[in-house]
C-alpha cells in the first residue's frame, strides 16, 4: 500500500533529512530532529505525492489517505497525551506548507486547528487560562475564514473587503469602544463577545458557518495548503526562483505549542552562527509572551538572544541568556548537537511554553559570501567537514560578491529601483550621471563619481568608460561591447535597460515619466541589474585572508586549466594575481582603443582605407612596431605561459572615423582627396558586418595583414628569446568555416616564421597554430581542421549568435519577452545553451580529438567565466577555459566544483 503519512516525536520519526522530495524541506528536518532526540512537537508529514495526485485527479486524495491520517493523528495524541476533539484535554494542531525547497510565506498556514465551542473548555481547564483559550480561538477563526473559507475557496473580495479584514475592523471597534490601546488590553471576556461577532460576520459574508467540528476543521487546513501551491503568490514565486510546478507541496500537521501562555513562554529563531560574518557565535531574536507571527509583523522589537550579539538597537532589551538561563543552555546545546549533525550553519524557529522548550524548524541557513567563506574554513579547522566538501560550500556567486564593492544589501532591500536592465558587470556604483564619455573624462578629473550613461557604447567610449564608476546602456546584450569592457575590468556595468529615454543633447534622460539630468546621482547593481535613483551605501566584501587559503584548496581539487582574456600587460599583471594559467584570447584590435590607442589607430585607419597592395603595405609597416610592442609586453609579463594571440578580428568598418576633421587628416596622410576618402570608406560599409569581412577573411583578401602580424608576433618572441625568456605563442585564426582557410592562413605562418628564425639566428621559436570555432560549420568540420589546427578555441559568443541566429548586441530588445513567456530558460550569451549550442561543441571536440588525438581545447567566449558554463567545459573535456580577469577566481571555484562533482573516470 502506498505510503502518504510519516509520522515524528516521541524520540522517532518515519523521515529523514534526505526525503525532501517527498517530505519537503520542513518535513525532512522535522523527522530528522525527531531521530536526534530533539524536543519536537509531535505530528506528521502528508507527502508531495499526494499535492500531485491532488491536481491530477481533478483536486481529490488518493482513498487510502483518510486512513493514515487517522492513524497517524492517534499516534501524536498517544506522544502529547491529549485528544484531538476531546472536550477535557484537547489536542490542537498547526497546518502548515512545506516544499523541497523553501518559499518563505508564499503558501498558507492554518494555527490553533480543533479549537471547537466544546473543546475550548477544556482548553481553559488544562491552562487554566481563560484569556488565552479565547485568543486562541479569534486566531483561528480570523485564519480559517481567510486562509480556508475564502482564499482557497477561489472567493477574490474587492480589496479591503476580504473576511481578515472586515474580522479586524470588528477587533477594532471593540478597542475602540473599551477605549484600549493594544490587543492584550482586551479581556476574557471581550474575547468571549468577539469570537461570537466573529462567527455571525463569518456566516454574513460567506455564507457558510464556521466548522464547529476538528475533523472538518483539519481537512479543510489540508486542502488550503494544496490549494496554496497553485495560489497566484506561489506560482509568481516558484516562475522567479525556477521551481518546477509539478514538485507539490507537503504539508505538516503538529501539535501546537504555545509562546503566548504568559511570561514564561516565549518564542524565536536563530542562526546557530553568524549569517552576516560567519562569527561562531549563536546569533538570534527571540519574543517573550508571543507567537511566532508576532514576530515576523515587526510590532514589537525582539530582543537578543544572548550578551554577547546585541546590537545598538536591541541593547536595551533583556537577552534570553539573562531572562531565561536554563532554556537557553539547553538551546545551546541543542544549537551544537544540531551543527555537529548537520555539519552545517542552521537557521532555527523555537517556542518556549511555559518554560519547556520545543524545536519548530530547522534548515541550512542563507548566508553572506563573508560568512559562507568564514563558515567553511571555520569547519574545516574544526575537522566538521572535509577539504572537498569545504569547496563546494562557496558558492561561485558568493565568491563574487568577496572580489567587489557591492550595494548594502539592507539599503537595497528597503530600496526601490528606478529601472532593471541586464547584469553585465558585477558589484555596485553610485556616482553623478553623464552622458558622454568626454564628460565622464572630465568630470572624474575634477575629482568627480561618476555613471556614464550612454545609449549604447562602441570604441570611442572607452576612456569615459574606464573613467566611470559605473555604466548604464539603453541598449545591447550581455556580450555588447560595453559589457565585455565592463566585465573585463571588474567595472559595475548595467546593458539593455529599454525603460531609459535618453536625449543626448539635452544631457536629461526619461525613466518613467521621471526626468533626471546631468549631475543626478544614481546607484547601479551590476550584479542583479538594478538601478536606483539617488546613493545608496557601498559595503566593501572584506578582505580576508582566509580568502587566499580557500583558493589554495580550490587549486588543489580542479582539472581544467584556467586562463584569461587580456590584451594589454596591465590587465595580464592582473589576472596573474588572481591565479590565471595563460592568455587564452589575446584580442589584437583592443590596441587600437583606450589609452595610447590615437597613433596605432592612425595607422590601421590609413590601411583600411587603403586600396592597392602597396598603399596598403606601407600603412602595415608603419602599424608593425606597435603591435610588436604590446605583444612582446604581454608574452614578457607572462613569461613562457601559453598567450593565445587572434589574428584581427572585427569589421574594418567600425574603425574608420565618423568625424570630418579625422578624415581630412587621414586623407591628407594617404595623399588623396577627401571625395576619394570618403568614397572608400562609403565601400567598406556592411549591412551585415558580423557576418561580413571580417576575421579569416581579412587575411585571405590581404595576406599581408596576416604576414604583419604573424611577423610581429614571432620578432617580439625571438627578441625575448634572445634576451633569455620564456615564450609560448598561440597564434589563433578567427572565424573560420572551412579548413582551406586555415591551410591557406598556415603557410603565411610558415613561411614568416623560417624568415624570422633565420633573422634571428634562432632554430626554433616555441609555438602552436591553432583556430576558433565559433562557426556552426566549423564545429561540424572539425575533424577536418584538426589536420591543421594544433588547438581549438571555442568562440561561444558568436558559436552563440550564429548557433541561434541572435544578434549579439540586438538580443535586448526581445530576450525579456523570450525569458517571461519561458522560451528561453536564460539569456544564452550568458549561461552556455548546453542543449544546442553544448551540443555543437562537443561534436567539434569529438571529432577534433579523433583526428588529433591530443588536440588541446578551450573556450574564449564570455560563458568561459560563467559557472555552470565552466561545469560544461570540464565535463565535456575541454582543456582550459578562459576569461576576463576578476572572473578568474570564479572559474577556478566553478572548476574546483565540476572535477568534485564530476571526477574524471
Ligand atoms: C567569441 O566569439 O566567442 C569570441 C571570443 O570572439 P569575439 O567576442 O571577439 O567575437
Ligand atoms: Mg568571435
Amino acid at each position: 500500500m502506498p505510503k502518504y503519512v510519516y509520522s515524528f516525536g516521541g524520540g522517532s520519526a518515519e523521515g529523514r533529512a534526505d526525503m525532501k522530495e517527498l517530505l519537503g524541506g520542513k518535513g525532512a528536518n522535522l523527522a530528522e530532529m525527531a531521530n536526534l532526540g530533539l524536543p519536537v512537537p509531535a505530528g506528521f508529514t502528508i507527502t508531495t505525492e499526494v499535492c500531485t495526485y491532488y491536481y491530477k485527479h481533478k483536486r481529490t486524495y488518493p482513498k487510502e489517505l483518510e486512513a493514515q491520517v487517522q492513524r497517524a493523528l492517534k499516534k501524536v495524541e498517544t506522544v502529547m497525551q491529549a485528544q484531538f476533539g476531546n472536550p477535557d484535554n484537547p489536542l490542537l494542531v498547526s497546518v502548515r506548507s512545506g516544499a523541497r525547497a523553501s518559499m518563505p510565506g508564499m503558501m498558507e498556514t492554518v494555527l490553533n486547528v480543533g479549537l471547537t465551542s466544546k473543546t475550548i473548555k477544556g482548553l481553559i481547564k488544562k491552562t487554566g487560562n481563560e484569556r488565552f483559550a479565547y485568543d486562541a480561538y479569534r486566531r483561528l477563526i480570523m485564519m480559517y475564514s481567510d486562509v480556508v473559507m475564502e482564499k482557497a475557496a477561489g472567493i477574490e473580495p474587492e480589496e479591503g473587503e476580504g473576511i481578515r479584514t472586515q474580522l479586524e475592523k470588528l477587533m477594532t471597534e471593540m478597542k475602540k469602544q473599551k477605549g484600549y490601546e493594544h490587543d492584550t488590553d482586551l479581556t476574557a471576556e471581550d474575547l468571549k463577545i468577539l469570537v461570537e461577532q466573529f462567527k455571525e460576520k463569518v456566516k454574513e459574508v460567506l455564507g457558510k458557518p464556521f466548522p464547529d467540528d476538528p475533523m472538518k476543521q483539519l481537512w479543510g487546513g489540508i486542502g488550503a495548503v494544496f490549494q496554496s501551491w497553485n495560489g497566484k503568490r506561489a506560482v509568481a514565486y516558484r516562475r522567479i526562483e525556477g521551481i518546477p510546478d509539478d514538485w507539490g507541496t507537503a504539508v505538516n500537521v503538529q501539535a501546537m505549542v504555545f509562546g503566548n501562555m504568559g511570561n514564561t513562554s516565549a518564542t524565536g529563531v536563530a542562526f546557530t552562527r553568524n549569517p552576516a560574518t560567519g562569527e561562531n557565535t549563536f546569533y538570534g531574536e527571540w519574543l517573550v509572551n508571543a507567537q511566532g507571527e508576532d514576530v515576523v509583523a515587526g510590532i514589537r522589537t525582539p530582543a537578543p538572544l544572548n550578551e554577547a550579539t546585541k546590537s545598538e538597537h536591541n541593547k536595551h532589551l533583556l537577552s534570553l541568556e539573562k531572562a531565561m538561563p536554563k532554556t537557553y543552555r539547553e538551546l545551546d546545546a541543542i544549537r551544537k548537537k544540531l551543527e555537529r549533525h548537520y555539519k552545517d550553519m542552521l537557521d532555527i524557529e523555537f517556542t518556549i511554553q511555559e518554560g519547556r522548550l520545543w524545536m519548530l524548524q530547522c534548515r541550512v541557513g542563507k548566508r553572506t559570501g563573508t560568512a559562507a567563506l568564514n563558515i567553511a574554513m571555520d569547519m574545516l579547522k574544526e575537522k566538521l567537514i572535509t577539504e572537498k566538501e569545504a569547496v563546494m560550500r562557496i558558492s561561485p556567486a558568493q565568491l563574487d560578491e568577496l572580489l567587489h564593492p557591492i550595494v548594502d544589501p539592507s539599503a537595497e532591500a528597503k530600496a526601490k529601483p528606478l529601472a532593471k536592465g541586464l547584469p553585465a558587470g558585477p558589484g555596485g556604483a553610485s556616482g553623478q550621471i553623464v552622458f558622454t564619455a568626454n564628460d565622464a573624462v572630465a568630470w572624474s578629473k575634477k575629482g568627480h563619481k561618476v555613471i556614464l550613461v550612454r545609449e549604447e557604447t562602441n570604441p570611442e567610449d572607452v576612456e569615459g568608460m574606464r573613467a566611470a564608476q559605473g555604466i548604464l546602456t539603453a541598449r545591447g546584450g550581455m556580450t555588447s561591447h560595453a559589457a565585455l569592457v565592463a566585465r573585463g575590468w571588474g567595472k559595475c556595468c548595467i546593458v539593455g535597460c529599454g525603460a531609459l529615454h535618453i536625449d543626448v543633447e539635452r544631457k536629461r534622460l526619461v525613466v518613467d515619466g521621471k526626468e533626471f539630468k546631468e549631475g543626478d546621482v544614481f546607484t547601479l547593481n551590476g550584479t542583479k541589474g538594478n538601478v536606483y535613483a539617488g546613493e545608496l551605501p557601498m559595503i566593501s566584501a572584506s578582505e580576508n585572508p582566509r580568502f587566499v587559503h580557500f583558493m589554495k584548496l580550490v587549486d588543489k581539487y580542479r582539472t581544467l586549466k584556467v586562463r584569461t582574456n587580456a590584451d594589454t600587460p596591465e590587465d595580464a599583471k592582473k589576472a596573474l594575481e588572481f591565479g590565471a594559467e595563460g592568455i587564452g584570447l589575446f584580442r589584437t584590435e583592443h590596441m587600437f582603443y583606450g589609452k595610447n590607442s590615437e597613433a596605432p589607430l592612425f595607422c590601421l585607419r590609413k590601411m583600411i582605407v587603403s586600396k592597392t597592395e602597396e598603399e596598403r603595405r606601407k600603412a602595415l609597416e608603419e602599424l608593425f612596431p606597435y603591435m610588436k610592442k604590446d605583444i612582446k609586453a604581454t608574452l614578457e609579463v607572462m613569461n613562457g605561459r601559453p598567450v593565445t594571440i587572434r589574428l584581427l578580428d572585427p569589421p574594418l568598418h567600425e574603425f574608420v572615423p565618423n568625424e570630418p576633421e579625422k578624415r581630412i587628416e587621414l586623407a591628407k596622410s594617404l595623399g588623396i582627396s577627401i571625395e576619394e576618402f570618403n568614397k572608400r570608406a562609403d565601400l567598406l560599409h556592411e549591412s551585415n558586418p558580423m557576418m561580413g569581412h571580417r576575421g579569416v577573411r581579412l587575411g585571405i583578401t590581404y595576406p599581408e595583414i596576416t604576414e604583419t602580424q604573424v611577423r610581429a608576433i614571432f620578432e617580439a618572441s625571438a627578441e625575448l628569446i634572445k634576451e633569455g625568456k620564456k615564450v609560448f605563442p598561440e597564434i589563433m585564426i578567427p572565424v573560420v568555416s572551412t579548413e582551406k582557410e586555415l591551410v591557406h592562413q598556415k603557410q603565411i605562418v610558415e613561411k614568416v616564421y623560417k624568415e624570422v628564425c633565420a633573422q634571428y639566428g634562432l632554430k626554433a621559436i616555441p609555438y602552436l597554430f591553432g583556430t576558433m570555432i565559433e562557426i556552426p560549420r566549423a564545429a561540424l568540420m572539425a575533424g577536418k581542421i584538426a589536420e591543421t589546427a594544433e588547438f581549438f578555441s571555442f568562440g561561444t559568443n558568436d558559436l552563440t549568435q550564429m548557433g541561434f541566429g541572435f544578434s549579439r548586441d540586438d538580443i535586448g530588445g526581445f530576450l525579456p519577452d523570450y525569458l517571461e513567456k519561458h522560451l528561453l530558460p536564460a539569456d544564452p550569451f550568458q549561461i552556455l545553451d548546453q542543449e544546442g549550442i553544448g551540443e555543437l561543441i562537443q561534436i567539434g571536440i569529438q571529432r577534433g580529438r579523433k583526428t588529433r588525438p591530443k588536440l588541446k581545447v578551450g573556450i574564449c567566449g564570455e560563458h568561459g567565466g560563467e559557472p555552470y558554463s565552466v561545469m560544461f567545459c570540464h565535463r565535456v573535456g575541454m582543456d582550459y577555459v578562459s576569461c576576463s580577469p576578476f572572473r578568474v577566481p570564479i572559474a577556478r571555484l566553478a572548476a574546483a566544483q565540476a572535477a568534485i562533482k564530476f571526477p574524471k573516470k
